[in-house]
């Protein structure tokens, strides 16, 4: 099983620090944004902590092929709006040089928002955009994330992502990261998984999956929220989670998870605990562990 979560990535220790976090959570793989989420401020890639980290991953079992870079979420290829399109075109395409310079191979990007635009001109922009970006050979493998269809977003369907897929030139630089939250808020019922892999079988190809976030969802299906919840405390459900993590067809694939940090309590935003180390835990055991959210504050109260 190959399993972690979001870590950190700070501008002076840079992927040193986020091997560590993984370390610490018990984790043989990671994903990380090379800055804010929020925003495209970028340093420079330093060499010697890159090293020095590659080292620290041989050290404690963690494939460098299994780790993933996330692009922030304010990069749009679906915009009409040719400064913005431009400008996305060009931070993807430095991501994934900062990429190549980290020896990192795998990308996730949300496929974009078709604001003020139907649903069809978004998509041909983000295939516009992909065509720009992607090149033959690449050691950087561009996965498109799958959508809970908050709002004007795109690519909540397999349908869209087929037409995506289907209209880029570089098929062999590009695949897909499943997000069980946004599934579940898309309409995809996680309990008939294997149906919905079949499917993506069917349209697209089961290899061209490249990652799977796993997160448990605070709404119901079909509601088309995306906000994530913690393993087994969502509308998901543990064993529904547990049978995507142990998916024999999806084995070699990494799964990252993306839950929320703890509060002391609900409205505590002051103190906020990650979970991953205990929720990592409940995964390895395949036993849901109902104190969880207790486990964690009292572990973090104590350090
Ligand atoms: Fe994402
Ligand atoms: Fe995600
Ligand atoms: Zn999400």
């Amino acid at each position: 099983m190959i399993i972690g979560s979001h870590v950190h990535f700070t501008s002076d220790e840079q992927l040193v620090k986020s091997v560590e976090e993984a370390i610490s959570y018990g984790a043989n793989t990671f994903m990380f944004y090379t800055g804010a989420p929020q925003n495209t401020i970028r340093k420079n890639i330093n060499n010697d902590l890159t090293k020095k980290a590659i080292q620290m991953m041989k050290e404690n079992n963690i494939e460098i092929d299994n780790v993933v870079c996330h692009a922030p979420y304010i990069v749009n290829l679906a915009t009409n709006d040719a400064d913005k399109h431009n400008f996305s075109i060009n931070f993807i395409k430095n991501e994934i040089n900062r990429c190549e310079e980290l020896k990192i191979t795998k990308l996730v990007l949300h496929p974009g928002s078709a604001v003020h635009i139907t649903k069809e001109e978004g998509l041909n922009n983000i295939i516009n955009g992909l065509n720009r970006i992607l090149k033959p050979n690449s050691n950087v493998i561009l996965l498109l994330e799958t959508m809970a269809g908050k709002g004007n977003e795109c690519g909540s369907t397999l349908e869209e992502m087929k037409y995506i897929y289907d209209n880029i030139k570089c098929k062999e630089s590009m695949g897909f990261c499943l997000d069980t939250c946004h599934l579940n808020d898309s309409g995809i019922d996680i309990s008939k998984f294997d149906e919905y892999l079949n499917l993506f079988d069917e349209l697209i190809s089961i290899d061209k999956i490249g990652c799977i976030h796993i997160n448990d969802s605070k709404n119901a299906l079909l509601s088309h929220k995306d906000r994530h919840e913690n393993i087994g405390c969502g509308t998901i459900g543990f064993e529904n989670l547990i049978n995507v993590v142990y998916n024999s067809k999806l084995k070699n694939v990494p799964k990252i998870l993306e839950t929320p940090y703890v509060g002391k309590n609900d409205n505590d935003k002051e103190r906020l605990f990650p979970p991953y180390k205990y929720e990592i835990e409940m995964i390895k055991n395949k036993e849901y562990n109902p104190n969880l959210l207790n486990d964690i504050r009292n572990f973090y109260n104590k350090c």
